[in-house]
């Protein structure tokens, strides 16, 4: 057998993300709020290499029951959602990745999919997703039955070699759908990071999120406390008075964020803030907080440093659970991700559904950058080990594009 060297190569990606208040019954008038923002965009960016909708991005997502739900649910190469990916793919000649509710030919089986539709408008990949929302579960979704995937993605003139030649590059990539990020139906140990440890594992190079992720103000589903429902209602309707937006939320204020150089606030966590539904030009940066806390094996930590291999054989017993490393670790090693880089690209829907449940915005680009920065290790957004490209506001519709460079080897 001959060794072939490897060769590193450098990747720039101009990603967008969409961020989209879709009321349920408003497919039409959200599909035509999404082209009068990306026409605004088009008028203003170079086109991206992929645009990412959020999960139910024209559909709306508290669906109560299968009948509910059946008249929004498609297969997946046909219907409106897919139709849009199809024109934004052809209009940027880039991917396009939309959340939408599936309905399978075979078997009638309900499904929260994201699409993923190639530059020519053909669909390449199919991603369901697998860890389930108390309201996924309401109207009869099932698990994606393969768990979290992997597919290539290939972009034609992304790369350049060491000699400055463009090349074609395909991305190991994943997409994970809101609740996926989270512990499995909230039970699972916090510390396995059942996705983010996948993605480790798998050396996935680009994570796409599709999202309907909650702000902490909501009346949490499942919540039969009768006070705490009633307090949440009053305080959204107060937020929503406050901040001039009707109870359903922002929709056609549209936030364009693709200036490289807009300003990226840090900020361990607003904590004192966090429930407030108020600035919502601004992320919600408990949220974002959070999320980089569910992408810990990602982010570099001192302390795995001196984590002992016994500890660890303990609790990555090979060939007995589906992970080969723990918060990062290895059996081999401290940190797996060490000089390596990966890209998050996270389309979360913004808005409020039912007058109790809020959406946290706060759409994002992340580069993890595989740096041991020593003495910047906290397990938030100050972590130096992730470079924050950019975020939405909490509240209003919009687009966020950026350029993101990061080395492969191949
Ligand atoms: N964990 C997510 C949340 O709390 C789940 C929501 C979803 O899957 N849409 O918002």
């Amino acid at each position: 057998m001959s060794s072939v060297a490897s060769t590193k190569l450098a990747v720039n990606l101009r990603i967008a993300v969409v961020q989209l208040n879709p009321q349920i019954g408003q497919v039409k008038q959200t599909i035509a709020r999404t082209w009068e923002l990306l026409n605004k965009f088009k008028q203003n960016s170079k086109p991206p290499d992929i645009v990412v909708f959020p999960e139910f991005a024209l559909t709306g997502y508290n669906f109560h029951s299968r009948d509910q739900i059946l008249p929004y649910c498609t297969v997946a190469n046909v219907g409106p959602s897919y139709d849009l990916a199809c024109k934004v793919s052809q209009t940027f000649q880039c991917y396009t990745v939309i959340g939408y509710p599936e309905k399978t030919m075979e078997d009638d089986r309900l499904y929260n999919a994201a699409a993923v539709v190639d530059p020519k408008g053909q669909l390449v990949f199919n991603y369901r997703k697998s860890f389930l929302y108390e309201t996924d579960e309401e109207w009869g979704c099932n698990e994606n039955p393969r768990g979290f995937q992997t597919f290539p993605l290939t972009f034609k003139n992304n790369a350049r070699d060491a000699n400055g030649n463009l090349q074609e590059v395909t991305l190991k990539t994943s997409i994970g759908i809101c609740m996926d990020l989270s512990p499995y139906k909230f039970k699972a140990p916090f510390h396995d990071c059942e996705f983010a440890t996948y993605n480790l594992d798998q050396a996935t190079e680009l994570i796409i999120c599709p999202m309907a992720w909650l702000h902490s103000i909501s009346a949490i589903a499942g919540n039969d406390n009768e006070n705490d429902v009633r307090l949440a209602l009053h305080t959204i309707e107060r937020s929503c008075e406050r901040e001039h937006v009707p109870l359903d939320g922002s929709r056609g204020q549209f936030e364009l964020n693709v200036s490289e150089n807009a300003t990226i606030r840090l900020s361990r966590s607003d904590e004192g803030n966090r429930m407030a539904y108020a600035e919502l030009d601004k992320p919600d940066m408990s949220n974002v907080n959070y999320w980089l806390l569910r992408f810990l094996p990602f982010l570099f930590l001192q302390e795995r440093k001196e984590w002992s291999p016994q500890a660890l054989s303990k609790v990555i017993p090979d060939g007995r659970l589906p992970r080969n490393s723990y918060i990062g670790a290895t059996r081999s090693g401290h940190w797996a991700f060490k000089n390596r880089s990966a890209v998050l690209a996270i389309a979360n829907r913004c808005g409020i559904e039912e007058a109790k449940t809020v959406f946290a915005g706060s759409s994002g680009i992340y580069k993890f950058n595989g740096k041991e920065c020593e003495g910047h290790d906290a397990m938030d957004s100050t972590n130096n080990s992730v470079e924050l490209r950019g975020n939405l506001g909490k509240g209003h519709e919009g687009i966020l594009c950026r350029d993101v460079q990061f080395q492969v080897v191949r």
